[in-house]
């Protein structure tokens, strides 16, 4: 596989006596809308923003100490299914950082394009992990989320990152070559949020209950652009 790179802003942004470090992308993600569901969230990914959300997953797991942020709302498909909500964008943290979801907007608002770093992805980001330690996992390394500002929040620790880190990198090494046999294939990626409470044997949930739904869009997967968004190559 070729090296997988990517540049990124890296800014520190000044709130009152706090400060805080964002990691958001140099590049305009253009086809990555992820909306609302009635069970979660959806996700639609091409070929190239698998590569986007990876790599921001690996960041997340990897920088306890910054801000990931994806801003997706601009991103578009027209192969968005109808029972989508309202956009949103994405930002991965570590959960040590304890930061308020609330005051978000106000450091969007502060972001520059400077701080440019190059990133590039190693052959083996996450460690593996035995399916075991899924279940085995303490209360902290369950990703949490929260939504504020049209912004889903994802907080965990880096263990927690990693062990989903398996489920993520499926996309970037196996979807290809799935899709390439069979172009309309569901191919996936679903990442489960929240809690599970612990000493139930039908394992319920403490808090509501969220999946994360990457689903790799068969229409425009090795597309640059997709239709909805504005360019001569847009097929509408
Ligand atoms: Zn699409
Ligand atoms: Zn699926």
């Amino acid at each position: 596989m070729a090296a997988v790179r990517r540049r990124f802003y890296t800014n520190e942004v000044r709130l009152g006596a706090e400060a805080y470090r964002v990691i958001h992308p140099v590049r305009p993600i253009v086809h990555a809308p992820m909306h609302e569901a009635g069970w979660g969230v959806e996700l639609y990914v091409n070929k190239a923003a698998t590569v986007d959300f990876v790599l921001a997953w690996w960041l997340a797991a990897r920088s306890p100490h910054s801000l990931v942020y994806l801003p997706l709302r601009q991103s578009c498909c027209d192969e968005v299914s109808s029972y989508c909500g309202r956009k949103m964008d994405l930002v991965l943290a570590h959960h040590g950082l304890g930061f308020p979801a609330s005051r978000w907007k106000e450091v969007r608002a502060r972001l520059k394009p400077t701080g440019i770093q190059q990133v590039t992805l190693p052959e083996r980001p996450f460690r593996a992990f035995d399916p075991a330690a899924h279940h085995q996992r303490a209360s902290r390394d369950h990703l949490r989320y929260a939504v504020a500002a049209d912004t889903l929040f994802l907080t965990g620790s880096r263990h927690g990152y990693e062990l989903e880190g398996e489920t993520v990198m499926e996309l970037l090494d196996e979807a290809p070559a799935a899709l390439a046999v069979r172009p309309d294939k569901h191919t996936c990626a679903e990442i489960d949020l929240g809690l599970w409470h612990v000493g139930t044997e039908r394992g319920q949930r403490r808090d509501t209950p969220l999946r994360l739904h990457v689903v790799c869009c068969n229409e425009h997967w090795l597309k640059v652009r997709s239709a909805g968004t504005s360019g001569p190559a847009s097929p509408r």
